[in-house]
């Protein structure tokens, strides 16, 4: 916690908002997207539907249109809907700072809920575990579980809870810039000393210089978590392809295997070609041993000893010759 503390003094939730409303929208629509698209969306969104009362009223093609950008928009736009609306029946249009309250809302999970009451309320009722926390978390060995809330439960008992928000801020901006969901900069990594999943060092170097979002730009590794994340809602799952947790970096390592399977296709052909050559000169031998048995097996013979269809002609050939007409006669 200190090493992330010295790194990211400054990690804070990155959804640009004003109140608890727009933070809950902003979360919402930052599922399967990233926090830097879902700032370009909401001024507009809010300038035109700036609390819930006003966005229960929204068309819905409207909305949809206004969020279009941040994909899933028909699924987001009945979150904010029915997010709006139940805000405005049960609680007066105002967000809740109560966590079964919030969970209680369409679109709003646990991780939702946790970056509202930590964020907007400054409440810490638990660790916010999006899918940088979950992959983050694994690879550090902070936990063995996959299931993002027994995952906010182990955090919870390692960490005190004053705590909690921060300590997720930071895994969180350390996810997005250094330890990426496919090629961790562990080579740039403050955590790499204490990391059991810390690969080599020169690789490692060696993956980040190739990575342009190593020195800090987060499009592209927010895009390539979230592409596979599963984030809200039904959203709050952690997603299948990073919870391999500490293999996760190993994967990087898959591209060696590469080279074996190469060789592999080639020692089969070598056999092949072999017997195919051999039935070709089968056709050619058949006339053969009648009338030439033994003066000329220069051509004959090597293709008829060694393989095997050689021998399927030779019987063919035996009940012809005309040598034995004499037995025929004596009846
Ligand atoms: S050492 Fe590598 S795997 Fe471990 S936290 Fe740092 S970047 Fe991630």
């Amino acid at each position: 916690m200190a090493r992330l503390a010295t790194r990211w003094p400054d990690a804070r939730c990155e959804l640009d908002h004003r109140n608890a409303f727009e933070l809950l929208c902003a979360t919402i629509l930052a599922a399967q997207s990233t926090d830097r698209l879902v700032n370009t969306v909401t001024p507009a969104l809010f300038a035109h539907w700036p609390d819930a009362h006003a966005m229960a009223a929204a068309p819905p093609d409207e909305l949809e249109r206004a969020i279009h950008s941040t994909g899933f928009f028909r699924m987001k736009a009945r979150h904010l809907l029915g997010m709006a609306r139940a805000l405005v029946e049960r609680h007066g249009g105002e967000v809740p700072a109560d966590m079964d309250a919030l969970c209680a809302l369409p679109g709003v999970a646990r991780k939702t809920a946790n970056v509202i009451l930590g964020t907007a309320f400054g409440t810490d009722r638990g660790v916010v575990v999006d899918t940088h926390v979950t992959r983050l978390s694994q690879r550090l060995g902070l936990t063995g579980e996959s299931d993002p809330v027994k995952i906010e439960r182990d955090l919870m008992a390692l960490l005190p809870r004053e705590q909690w928000r921060s300590f997720a801020d930071r895994l969180i901006w350390h996810g997005r810039r250094v330890c990426f969901a496919r090629q961790p900069a562990c080579g740039l990594c403050d955590l790499a000393p204490l990391c059991p999943s810390a690969d080599v060092p020169g690789r490692a170097a060696e993956a980040a210089a190739g990575d342009p979002t190593a020195a800090g730009a987060t499009t592209a590794a927010e895009a390539e978590a979230t592409a596979t994340a599963a984030a809200d809602g039904p959203f709050d799952s952690a997603p299948p392809a990073l919870r391999s947790g500490r293999t996760g970096s190993r994967s990087r390592r898959s591209p060696k295997p590469s080279p074996s399977p190469s060789p592999k296709p080639s020692p089969k052909p070598s056999p092949s070609p072999s017997p195919s050559p051999k039935p070709s000169p089968s056709p050619s031998p058949r006339p053969k041993p009648s009338p030439k048995p033994s003066p000329r097996p220069k051509p004959s013979p090597k293709p008829s000893p060694r393989p095997k269809p050689s021998p399927k002609p030779s019987p063919s050939p035996k009940p012809s010759p005309a040598s034995r007409p004499p037995r025929l006669p004596r009846r």
